[in-house]
């Protein structure tokens, strides 16, 4: 059989399932298509994150030149170029694996469509998740809506299946073999998109990933006390390696269940917030645009534009949430306890609309995933499925003195306040720092009023 395997976020050669299909029913080419749907959405066109895509596909062509094959690259509209291409290599089936965000389901069921009209299957494979949508589901068959149950039934569900986690193996000796001369090795694709190369902090690839989950393996017992510190490298930092499919979802849960200490049981926990977040988006696709709990639609954000200004520039004067966002805007990451951090920030002190944040980070964040992003923004504004409560509110103030409590991440970002003292720099008197802003509004003060903002939600319960 000849076939296409098309592959997305899934920039891997190893523990593919789509691709691990294809190789063992016959001959197999590769191909990867830059969308302009999605890129055309990319402001800046230094983006990093088209850079670690394209080290990504460097290093698997170079894998996939040993076996004398190699990955065909394409721009254009995938429901043009994929039955397109199909047809040129006339392949009777095209394998991809799954992608739970609407833009893909609406693609792929469009690219589903034209290769039928053709003649040609298509077929994709739960790949990204570990548990899809009707593989975790209540005693009655219902969709979960809090993360503790779903957590329970999941882990439930991985005991009653041994612990079995696949491994898909791929046995590239079947890729078909071709010269390719438009191959991303001797072709500058970056040209042909409109984008400038411009590394990331994190170098794109399998090889790095691997690495990275292999070092990390150390660290997990220790996780769950040093997840919160910013200025401890206490987390993985492998969630654009995941984004991107560098390594695969079992990777990390064979990882994470080779360990029984508690640090190993938090990590699994984080990574089946991960299964959730994809799970609800798959289900509830309207959350792109509007809350997941409706009646948070109707509050009437109070924030100025001014102040969003002031956030994204990190120039707040609250240090540790202008340190979290300088941080972010020079590297693209953020560490999950300053996501929550500036996001409730945003939200509840400055009283601007969560979609705003959302949409900031989505520009910026390498590790940028849209059922993640917005499951994390949802739940710092409180609109979210199983979000914190509205009326709790991060002091950031305590927040910072609690989670840095040297100073030692706010001092590396915020130059202005290196010279301060552990004690004052959460809080610091201008006086000692005369470079650094003011604070832009009153925590007490906003924090009435956003109580005030919200309770429009209460009144509607
Ligand atoms: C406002 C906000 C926005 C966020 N946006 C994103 C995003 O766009 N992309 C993204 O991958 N994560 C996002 N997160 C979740 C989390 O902050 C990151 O996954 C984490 O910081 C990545 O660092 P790590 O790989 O070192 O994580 P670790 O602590 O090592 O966790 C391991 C893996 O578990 C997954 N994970 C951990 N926490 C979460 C979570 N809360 N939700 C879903 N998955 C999780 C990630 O894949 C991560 O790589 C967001 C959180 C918040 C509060």
């Amino acid at each position: 059989m000849n076939q296409l395997c098309w592959i997305r976020r899934d920039l891997r050669l190893h523990d593919h399932a789509a691709l691990s299909d294809a190789l063992e029913k016959g001959e197999t080419t590769i191909v990867f298509v830059f969308d302009p749907l999605i890129l055309n959405k990319l402001k800046d066109t230094q983006d990093r994150r088209v850079t670690f895509i394209y080290q990504s596909l460097e290093e698997m062509e170079k894998e996939v030149q040993k076996k004398g094959s190699s990955i065909i690259i394409r721009y254009g509209d995938p429901v043009e170029e994929i039955p397109k291409l199909a047809q040129e290599l006339k392949v009777s089936r095209v394998v991809s694996n799954r992608d739970y965000e609407p833009y893909a389901k609406d693609r792929d069921t469009k690219v589903g469509k034209r290769l039928a009209a053709m003649n040609i299957a298509f077929e994709q494979f739960k790949d990204s998740v570990f548990y899809e949508k009707r593989e975790v589901l209540t005693n009655t068959g219902g969709i979960y809506k809090v993360f503790t149950p779903y957590k329970n039934k999941w882990i439930e569900t991985f005991e009653s299946h041994d612990k079995i986690i696949s491994n898909f193996s791929c046995d590239l000796k079947k890729l078909r073999e071709f010269k390719n001369p438009k191959s991303i090795l001797n072709h500058n694709w970056y040209q042909d998109i409109g984008f400038i190369e411009t590394p990331p902090l994190l170098i794109g690839g399998t090889k790095a990933g691997l690495k990275r989950l292999e070092n990390f393996e150390g660290k997990l017992d220790g996780y769950k006390e040093d997840r919160n510190f910013p200025a401890i490298k206490g987390t993985s930092y492998l969630s654009v390696y995941i984004r991107h499919g560098n390594i695969s979802i079992r990777d990390m849960v064979r990882m994470a269940t080779s360990q029984s200490s508690e640090g190993a049981r938090t990590w699994l926990s984080e990574i089946i917030w991960r299964d959730f977040y994809q799970m609800i988006l798959d289900t509830h696709p309207y959350i792109v645009k509007e809350a997941f709990k409706r009646e948070y639609d109707q509050i009437k954000w109070l924030g100025e534009p001014k102040h969003f200004k002031a956030w994204c520039e990190g120039e707040t004067g609250f240090p540790i949430i202008d340190a979290a966002m300088r941080c972010f805007n020079q590297t693209g990451m953020m560490h999950n306890r300053l996501r929550m951090v500036v996001a409730s920030f945003l939200c509840k002190t400055l009283l601007i609309d969560w979609r705003k944040g959302e949409q900031y980070f989505a520009e910026k964040l390498l590790d940028y995933d849209l059922a993640a992003n917005n499951g994390g923004w949802q739940w710092s504004s409180s609109s979210g499925c199983d979000a914190q409560p509205y009326f709790r509110i991060f002091n950031p103030y305590s927040q910072s003195e609690k989670f840095d409590p040297k100073g030692e991440f706010i001092r590396q970002w915020v130059p202005e306040l290196a010279h301060l003292s552990a004690k004052e720099i959460h809080q610091p008197d201008l006086n000692h720092a005369p470079d650094y802003p003011l604070p832009i509004v009153s925590y007490e003060l906003n924090r009435q009023r956003c109580l005030t903002m919200y309770s429009v939600v209460k009144n509607a319960k």
